[in-house]
């Protein structure tokens, strides 16, 4: 694990500049670093050989994303695919599909996007509208998604939808693989606070989707997304969007050390070293075929809130006149959304509640 550690740290240092993304607080969207990253067997590494992958360990994949967050690549065009969808697929996939879409996420050449939330359904997702019904060869989705990260830079969108009616919202649901190219999609940008294209609404006018690319179980849509949830929840993407910020403050203070910082660099990274062995368990646990939602939850919201104090706790030692001001500034207006996207922390934490309490 030392000698993948250093390749891959040795990897970005000598070639993370050849990519024009966003070094230091988010992590951005470029495809050519994503295939650059595929043609070195990383994305995908603990799948079958078979589907793209190398077999390697869960480990093995948590050291390789966890180099990279650390160092700000611009992860995000095979993020999804990777984190979740790959996952979905080897739980609930066909073989063909398994075949057709692994190989081209682990490449680099495939890219996903998460359509759960709408208008009118977001922490109360079972109450979305998004409607699928059966024509002969597969589905006619009709529907609206938003929030819909990077769907304009995705070649596809996995959707969750309705297809039949229940007196329980959370039956008849069923997840959908959608192509964005498909006659009758409408990706329309909406941009975020600090004025980038992040998100989208996604519109769906009967979209034909071919039977093929329905995803798992018809009408298990609910089940099979909650165990998406687990792997979009537990990683360290949740908790590392600032750590280049704290890696470079730490390193100044080592040159000139200021007795006010030590209580709060150690504050932060006590807390980062407790989300960082829950999740080291959530990856080994989801590489098991087991479902840690309760971890995964944990992860997620003691994530945001790391991240929101890391912003707060750094501002007051950031050297005056300093460049990355711009950047903490920046990384200030993204801050409320960690707490927001993949679950409020109000749900998840009354889920965590929930889940101890009935234990
Ligand atoms: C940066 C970012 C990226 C995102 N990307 C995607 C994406 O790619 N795909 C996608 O599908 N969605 C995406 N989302 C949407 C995200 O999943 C939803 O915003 C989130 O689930 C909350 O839903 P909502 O916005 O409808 O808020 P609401 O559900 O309306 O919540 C509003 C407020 O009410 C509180 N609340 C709601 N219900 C309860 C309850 N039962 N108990 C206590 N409090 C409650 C919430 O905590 C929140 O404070 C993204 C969001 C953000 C911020």
């Amino acid at each position: 694990m030392v000698e993948l550690r250093g390749q891959v740290r040795s990897f970005l240092a000598e070639e993370l500049d050849r990519f024009p993304g966003r070094p230091d607080i988010i992590n951005g969207f470029d495809a050519a670093f994503s295939r650059e990253v595929g043609r070195r067997g990383w994305i995908g590494a603990s799948w079958p050989e078979t589907l793209g992958g190398r077999g390697w360990s869960a480990e093995s994949r948590f050291v390789i994303l966890e180099e990279m967050l650390a160092a700000g690549a611009p992860v995000l065009a095979h993020m999804v695919g990777e984190r979740q969808f790959g996952p979905l697929l080897l739980r609930y996939g066909t073989d063909e599909q398994r075949r057709r879409f692994l190989p081209r996420i682990a490449s680099g050449e495939a890219f996903f996007c998460i359509g759960m939330s709408e208008a009118a359904a977001g922490s109360d997702l079972s109450a979305l509208e998004t409607r699928a019904s059966p024509v002969t060869g597969g589905y006619r989705l009709s529907g609206a998604k938003l929030w819909t990260s990077l769907a304009h830079l995705a070649d596809y969108a996995v959707v969750l939808c309705r297809t039949s009616e229940h007196a329980n919202p959370r039956e008849g649901l069923t997840q959908l693989v959608v192509n964005l190219r498909s006659s009758g999609v409408v990706v329309a940008p909406i941009h975020n606070i600090v004025g980038e294209h992040e998100f989208n609404q996604v519109f769906f006018d009967d979209v034909l989707v071919p039977e093929g690319d329905v995803v798992g179980t018809v009408g298990e849509g609910w089940r099979q997304a909650l165990s998406e949830l687990t792997s979009e929840r537990g990683g360290p993407d949740r908790y590392l969007s600032n750590f280049p910020l704290l890696a470079r403050i730490t390193e100044q203070l080592r040159l000139d050390p200021d007795p006010r910082a030590s209580e709060t660099i150690g504050r932060l990274v006590a807390h980062l070293s407790a989300l960082r062995s829950l999740t080291e368990d959530v990856a080994v646990a989801l590489a098991a075929g087991r479902e840690p939602s309760l971890e995964a939850a944990i992860v997620k919201a003691s994530g945001a809130a790391f991240e929101q104090d890391l912003l707060e706790s750094l501002r007051p030692l950031m050297p005056p006149g300093e460049d990355r001001r711009a950047l903490l500034a920046e990384a200030t207006l993204r801050g409320p959304s960690y707490s927001i996207r993949g679950g409020t922390r109000e749900v998840l934490l009354s889920l965590i509640g929930d889940r101890v309490l009935r234990a």
